[in-house]
């Protein structure tokens, strides 16, 4: 059975996550870089510090050969925290990190490693097109090989960070004519490559991490830009979704606890009626509400971080820790600003913050619909 004792360098490490967390980026700073729509890029050195962007890996890489119920308690501390430092991490670990481990050739994984590890490697997935989005594989940004190795031509939209990326893995058609997953290979292309041109799109959440629209204008990279194998791209992002499935489930559940303690917080001091409003059965009921659907995530997870680790299939148990958590998140986010009121909807909240990014979670890499469509085709339907 799945064994809940927190090994004592897990706990350790959780502790030294707090210290630097209250010490680089504590709530007042966070407020202040959302507002400033700011990604606190400084984290990922110091998380490198901490050995924790290593956790995975091979020690000949600088890893720390740890198992994924270690990324997964670090991801969700971080979240508690704040929700970006998640993002980053997950995005270097989760998506780069196991990019490199599960599908690059030796020489990338020699380059980029040590670098990811000591913080000092940011990757962006340029996966999204304008008529490509649940239907990745309808893309059609394609390169074509040419004398000096490929020329990529095309668009994709909603990048996440992809501007301040070294790296950016971007999904090309490869074989002209095909259809589909088929015919689609992966690129490692330099953000600053000449051709690529990007712009700023708004929303109204996840200030920190800013979305990008590219344009990739005959971008010329050389031959060993590919990664992984040429028309396998499809089936390799498809090859590390339980990782970033488990990376978004810890993000949503680290700061879906964080919301539960805040209006439970709040009930306890604010006064109407002559008592405080955690003295009513509907708040302290909502408030149950809020805790029990947490933890049930929480469980998806940890259940899921244990066939991670085990190496087992655990197709429908990433697409359900993905669910249930980002579900998790927004409902307790809603039923905080609720028990908040006023209070939680001022701006100098963070609970309207974690509402707004809260949004994100049910659609952003696979929506809640497309979870739902992968459970049944696992449950044989
Ligand atoms: C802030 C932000 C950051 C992002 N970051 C990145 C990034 O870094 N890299 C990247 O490549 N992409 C990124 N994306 C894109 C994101 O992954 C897509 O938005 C997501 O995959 C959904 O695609 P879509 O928005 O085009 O919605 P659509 O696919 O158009 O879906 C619209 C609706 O139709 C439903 N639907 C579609 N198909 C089905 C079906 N078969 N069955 C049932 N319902 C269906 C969906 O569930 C949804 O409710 C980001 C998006 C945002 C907003």
């Amino acid at each position: 059975m799945i064994d809940f004792e927190i090994p004592e360098e897990d706990s350790m490490l959780l502790a030294s996550i707090d210290r630097m967390m209250a010490r680089e980026f504590p709530p007042e700073a966070y407020r202040a870089a959302d507002h400033a729509h700011q990604t606190p890029w400084h984290l990922l050195p110091h998380m490198g510090e901490l050995g924790l962007l290593g956790l995975p890996f091979p020690s000949c890489y600088g890893g720390m050969e740890q198992d994924w119920r270690s990324v997964a308690l670090v991801n969700e501390r971080l979240a508690y925290h704040a929700g970006i430092a998640s993002t980053l991490f997950a995005t270097t670990v989760s998506f780069g990190g196991m990019s490199l481990m599960t599908f690059a050739s030796e020489q990338q994984r020699q380059t980029l490693l040590p670098r990811l590890v000591q913080g000092q490697a940011r990757f962006a997935l340029a996966l999204t097109e304008s008529g490509a989005g649940s239907d990745a594989a309808a893309l059609s940004t394609h390169a074509q090989r040419i004398q000096q190795g490929w020329r990529i031509h095309g668009r994709k939209v909603w990048i996440s960070n992809a501007d301040a990326a070294d790296h950016l893995v971007v999904a090309c058609r490869t074989t002209i004519g095909s259809m589909g997953t088929d015919g689609i290979s992966l690129f490692l292309v330099p953000r600053h490559t000449a051709g690529i041109h990007m712009s700023l799109l708004e929303k109204v959440g996840h200030n920190c991490m800013p979305s990008w629209d590219i344009g990739f204008d005959d971008v010329v990279v050389p031959e060993d830009a590919l990664f992984g194998q040429e028309g396998m791209g499809f089936k390799h992002v498809l090859s590390t979704l339980q990782y970033s499935r488990a990376g978004q489930a810890a993000n949503s559940i680290g700061q879906a606890q964080r919301a539960v303690e805040l209006a439970r917080d709040f009930a306890q001091q604010r006064t109407q009626f002559g008592r405080p409003i955690g003295n009513f059965q509907v708040i302290q009921h909502k408030l149950a509400d809020m805790q029990v659907r947490v933890n049930q995530a929480r469980l998806c997870l940890y259940q899921l971080a244990w066939l991670i680790a085990r190496k087992r299939p655990c197709r429908l148990e990433a697409a359900q820790a993905k669910l249930v958590a980002s579900e998790a998140f927004q409902f307790v986010t809603r039923e905080g600003l609720q028990i908040m009121a006023s209070h939680g909807y001022a701006m100098d909240s963070d609970m309207q913050r974690m509402w707004r990014d809260a949004g994100l979670f049910t659609f952003g890499e696979g929506t809640s619909e497309i979870q739902r469509n992968l459970i049944a085709r696992e449950m044989g339907l």
